[in-house]
């Protein structure tokens, strides 16, 4: 788990795709002012950068966006990440959010060069990025830490849309759980043993039966059932932040839930015993 700045992962991400030869040049210009007018849009950096020799270059880097059917599974694999999706909310970037979208089988920062696409008007393109796109590249890189969403937008997400569909979900499920307790309400429970009626009535006329009940006990019901929703706090909750090296921890809380269902099912319905 790392605790590197955005700006500071970004660089070593760019050292790491070989962009080391003009990053250095890069910096200076980016250091100078001479990037303009940088625009980081829904998979596409557009900037221009001023070159003495050269005049104004334009440039444009294009990053891959996610399909529709990815972002699904990015937002399915965060949705089960209760504390990623409060830091979210609370408009906190988690530091390795990223694994969640290796997770889902996709890359929030770029995973190699076929994931960038770096043009500039002004030098021949090799693969690598000339001084002017370097500049622009390590600009954005500063920009992270103050905006870590930008690398949303490059993957074709804004925070807005993010922040919309992670609340949908939330909510999507707070409709689900009071549906499974309504549910178990319409069986007879201890709590709605007592009818109207006995309620109504002044306490000194049930005075006789005050410690007892209104109902003979053999017409006590109870109800018993697995819950309707299988794990719903487990799943809500999602796996458990702390490491574990030679258990799932999650899956044995699973087990151990079930478990627990099936004994309490087991007790509840064995035959009684004959007591004489
Ligand atoms: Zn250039």
């Amino acid at each position: 788990m790392t605790h590197m700045a955005w700006s500071e992962r970004w660089l070593a991400l760019l050292n790491q795709l070989g962009y080391e030869p003009h990053l250095r040049r890069g910096r200076s210009y980016a250091r100078r002012g001479q990037v303009k007018a940088l625009e980081v849009q829904m998979g596409r950096i557009t900037a221009q950068v001023d070159d003495r020799d050269l005049g104004l270059c334009e440039i444009e880097i294009l990053t891959n966006r996610l399909t529709d059917a990815q972002w699904q599974q990015v937002m399915d694999a965060l949705s089960r990440q209760a504390i990623y999706v409060a830091q979210l909310l609370a408009g906190d970037m988690p530091t390795n959010i990223d694994e969640l979208f290796q997770q889902a089988g996709v890359n929030l920062l770029p995973g190699g060069h076929y994931d960038m696409e770096i043009r500039c008007n002004q030098c021949q393109s090799s693969g690598q990025p000339c001084k002017h796109t370097a500049a622009v590249l390590y600009l954005l890189g500063q920009m992270l830490d103050d905006d870590p969403w930008l690398l949303f937008r490059l993957r074709g997400r804004d925070r807005q849309q993010v922040l919309q569909a992670l609340r949908q979900r939330r909510s999507d499920n707070e409709d689900m759980l009071p549906a499974a307790a309504g549910q178990q309400t319409q069986h007879p429970t201890i709590g709605s043993l007592g009818n109207a009626a006995d309620q109504s009535m002044p306490l000194s006329a049930q005075l006789e039966n005050f410690w007892g009940s209104s109902k003979k006990l053999s017409n006590l019901h109870h109800h018993i059932a697995p819950p309707a929703i299988k794990l719903a706090l487990l799943r809500r909750l999602g796996h458990p932040p702390f490491p574990t090296d030679s258990l799932d921890a999650y899956e044995q809380l699973a087990r151990t839930y079930q478990r627990v269902t099936e004994d309490a099912l087991g007790l509840a319905y064995a035959p009684i015993p004959d007591e004489e």
